[in-house]
């Protein structure tokens, strides 16, 4: 048996160490997490998921499980920082092969029960390729009722007796982020960021800094700067989120620091469908979305953009979903739904029957 202080650096072959009982996995462009739940990480420790990476990604996260934790140690839960596509494409997969309840915020409930589609993306942000071609990214509402619960509302999270989580929405309406405040530990997912969120460049080459929550996706800025100087103020000392690599001490306090101080410069993108009116969304799903502005991005970039490798990678990846869905045999299980606030019925035929059709 190790403590977590004994365990390497880097836990397992594939995860990177974020802090003691906290480990993260890279799936192309995002990450996900691994906690456990006991100062010891064995095969009896109890352990929870949060987030669930891209869409194809079940099998590398379970074999990082199995590094971790043994090969029949399943999690307790999985808990969502929030629903876009790259942080539950492989939530339904493990959700129901590890039969969990997936815990997240009530506001977040429509996205994850095919009730709405998210804000549509906004491309005319610009900052990068991954702005460009953020017109191709999924937009539909996965639906796992099935398995989902609610966060507790006095802020505990089941299985975890040292965390708590908060509500940081702005990114997404029922975004949130977990923090360890024994030493501090947050794990923010989209709500800020230590990568530049648009740019193609800082994908590859993940320099770390701190950056608001990545702009194309962001649908209202006023929640968003509420929600970075409520992390801020927790003044943590180690932060991992959705995509880049974990930051820590002052490098990490200063420039969160900065971007609480200079956030309209610094975050909120020059313009924007969503810089000047927020997207307005309640408890079953988005109502209303300001109308798309017409996009400076210059027609030659947006080309660049759309045959760079990520885009063709996207396009390769949509494929091969399309594909495997038309594959996959339906499963079903008895998990009552406790919490949730309404019941859904999807009409599996007619994707326009619930979602969203925004111009
Ligand atoms: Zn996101
Ligand atoms: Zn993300």
């Amino acid at each position: 048996m190790q403590t977590n202080e004994e365990l390497t650096p880097t836990g397992s072959k594939h995860t990177f160490y974020v802090a003691p009982g906290v480990w993260g996995l890279k799936t192309v462009l995002v990450n996900l997490y691994f906690i456990a739940g006991e100062a010891v990480a064995d095969e009896t420790t109890p352990w929870v998921l949060v987030d669930a990476g891209l869409y194809g990604s079940a099998g590398k996260i379970k074999q990082a499980a199995e590094e971790l934790f043994g090969k029949y140690n399943w999690p307790k839960a999985i808990l969502l920082t929030h629903g876009h596509f790259d942080h539950v494409g492989a939530l339904k997969e493990l959700a129901i092969e590890w039969d969990v309840p997936v815990y997240t915020h009530r506001m977040e409930l429509p996205y994850l029960t095919g009730l709405s589609s998210y804000p549509p993306p906004d491309p005319s942000v610009g900052g990068g390729g991954m702005s460009y071609l953020s017109f191709m990214y999924p937009k539909k509402p996965i639906d796992i009722t099935s398995n989902i619960e609610l966060l507790p509302d006095d802020g505990t999270i089941p299985g975890l007796p040292d965390w708590h989580w908060l509500e940081t929405p702005g990114h997404t309406p029922g975004h949130v982020s977990f923090f360890r405040e024994r030493d501090r530990v947050l794990l923010a997912g989209d709500a800020f960021v230590t990568r530049h969120g648009e740019s193609m460049l800082a994908v590859i080459t993940q320099k770390q800094e701190v950056h608001g929550p990545p702009a194309y996706f962001t649908p209202d800025w006023t929640r968003a700067q509420r929600s970075v100087e409520k992390l801020a103020n927790l003044q943590p000392n180690v932060a991992a989120t959705g995509h880049g690599l974990p930051m820590q001490g002052r490098e990490l306090r200063e420039q969160l620091n900065a971007l609480t101080r200079n956030f309209r410069e610094m975050a909120v993108p020059a313009h924007g469908r969503y810089v000047a009116q927020p997207a307005i969304a309640n408890e079953q799903g988005v109502v209303m979305v300001p109308p798309p502005v017409k996009n400076p991005v210059a027609t030659p970039l947006l080309a660049a953009g759309i045959l760079s490798a990520t885009g063709i990678a996207l396009l390769l990846w949509n494929k091969q979903r399309n594909k495997a869905e038309a594959r996959k045999k339906v499963l079903y299980h008895n998990r009552p739904t406790s919490g949730a606030p309404f019941a859904v019925t999807i009409e599996e035929d007619n994707p326009n029957a619930y979602t969203n059709n925004y111009p």
